[in-house]
């Protein structure tokens, strides 16, 4: 069990136990939390690489949670007995590079490590404390099954997930209407994502409803999320060093909110031997632009192949910069407020851990053509992204490795788009086209999901 404590990267609010900041998402000072101290490499540590993709798990939740050793077992056992391959995760070369793939889990998107996990520590923490949750979600497309998968059927939650009606894909939208668990509610908004941010941003907003219905959330700034994520980065790192005989190798990471790459940053900090993390975003380029210039600044979204990267302001990226400011919140609140006024912040000097570059529309249709034409291996849209960046920057000393988060066949239009041919499928995706579906239409209005919400919340 341990004792770390988690700090507000804004410095305002006093430190809480792991629990705790796993069940209050975002500090109250607006902040994010963040352990301590990250732990330095202890004796038990050159024992890792011969360790299991559970095994793993366990000795790096051990160190973050004040659970006990065999909560954290079951836990991390029941997590990834969903998962298809029993190594959780798998890593096949394609030409020059490794390919990560992270998607064997229930919605065949990277989420499912994370949210899995989540979902029963959700559940753990409630039959401790004998309370009750409602998590509210709004999905352009893969968290919102993915939630869904790490939640249905668990007593004491109720989860609520607005999509925009008619647009997200087909095959997103049957993944997540076609759980009939009784705790499970999809809400097809009449509007856009926009409008579905917009009523999550007012409901949490409302501190008397969110108070009352115990509102929860499973956005991927909840520290356990990016805590299950390091594993990976330590187990591909092992096992291809002891493979190739390599000092270290490289990831490449298609990045949106900064939440996968940042616990590639984490485990690198802790002793994994990873020399340079490869930022890869699409057209919605503002983290790949900070790392080359130093300044954050607001674009316009655009809609791309790789829809779950479609984003502007990285919700992670604040732990990361409490870091490049020397961990001084004070400084930290001043880039933020700076950041609201004026939708630009600047840092001073280079990270040398990072590099980053841009994967656009064509590029990403390209790539996945080369590299099924060329290495006979299918890329998802996002996966290419990383890909065609990871080329860029590919290392004699250091082996790359390119993070794989969704299966091909979620996205078989922007297949069918680069190669001209309908090959993405899988037979999960394909069996939900027969199956029974339960969704209910609202209008893109607060209060219509805050009155559906008291209406079905434990
Ligand atoms: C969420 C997601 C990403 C981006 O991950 P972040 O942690 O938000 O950076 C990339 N690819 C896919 C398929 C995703 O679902």
């Amino acid at each position: 069990m341990s004792n770390i404590n988690y700090i507000s990267t804004r410095g305002q609010t006093p430190p809480l136990g792991f629990s705790a900041a796993v069940m209050a998402g975002l500090a109250r000072d607006g902040g994010l939390l963040i352990p301590e101290k990250i732990l330095p490499p202890d004796d038990r540590f050159r024992q890792w690489p011969a360790l299991s993709y559970r095994e793993l798990a366990y000795e790096l939740v051990v160190r973050y949670a004040d659970l006990s050793q065999v909560e954290i077992a079951k836990l991390v056992h029941d997590a990834y007995d969903t998962f298809r391959h029993p190594e959780v995760v798998r890593c096949v070369p394609a030409g020059p590079v490794q390919i990560l793939e992270l998607f064997h889990g229930p919605t065949l998107a990277f989420k499912d490590i994370a949210l899995q996990f989540l979902g029963g520590l959700f559940s753990l923490l409630l039959a401790k404390s004998g309370g009750h949750m409602n998590i509210l979600a709004a999905t352009s497309g893969d968290t919102g099954s993915a939630a869904i998968a790490g939640v249905r059927g668990r007593e004491r939650i109720q989860i609520f997930v607005m999509h925009p009606r008619g647009r997200v894909s087909a095959v997103q939208e049957r993944q997540m209407t076609s759980v009939l668990d009784a705790n499970v509610h999809n809400l097809a908004i009449e509007g856009s994502f926009d409008d579905c941010q917009r009523i999550l941003k007012e409901l949490f907003a409302d501190l008397p409803f969110k108070d009352r219905h115990a509102l929860g959330a499973v956005n991927s700034v909840n520290w356990a999320r990016v805590l299950v994520q390091m594993v990976y980065y330590f187990h591909a790192a092992f096992r291809h060093c002891l493979a190739t005989g390599a000092r270290h190798v490289q990831f490449a990471v298609p990045t949106g909110n900064f939440g996968d790459i940042l616990a590639g940053y984490y485990a690198a900090q802790m002793g994994a031997p990873i020399k340079r993390l490869i930022l890869a975003t699409n057209e919605n380029d503002i983290l790949a632009r900070f790392f080359n210039s130093g300044a954050y600044s607001l674009g316009n979204v655009v809609p791309t192949l790789s829809p779950s990267m479609d984003i502007q302001v990285a919700s992670n990226f604040e732990r990361y910069l409490f870091d490049r400011v020397g961990g001084d919140a004070a400084q930290l609140r001043a880039l933020m407020a700076g950041f609201a006024r004026t939708g630009k912040l600047c840092v001073e000097g280079r990270d040398p851990l990072f590099v980053a570059g841009v994967g656009d529309t064509a590029a990403t249709r390209a790539t996945i053509k080369r590299y099924y034409d060329q290495h006979g291996y299918l890329l998802d849209p996002h996966t290419a992204v990383g890909v065609h960046v990871a080329e860029q920057f590919l290392d004699p000393e250091a082996p790359t490795i390119c993070l794989a988060t969704a299966h091909p066949a979620k996205f078989g239009a922007a297949i069918r788009e680069a190669t001209g041919q309908d090959l993405a499928h899988h037979p999960l995706l394909d069996a939900l086209a027969d199956l029974p579906t339960r969704c209910t239409r609202l209008p893109a209005e607060a209060a219509a999901v805050r009155d559906f919400i008291a209406a079905h919340a434990v």
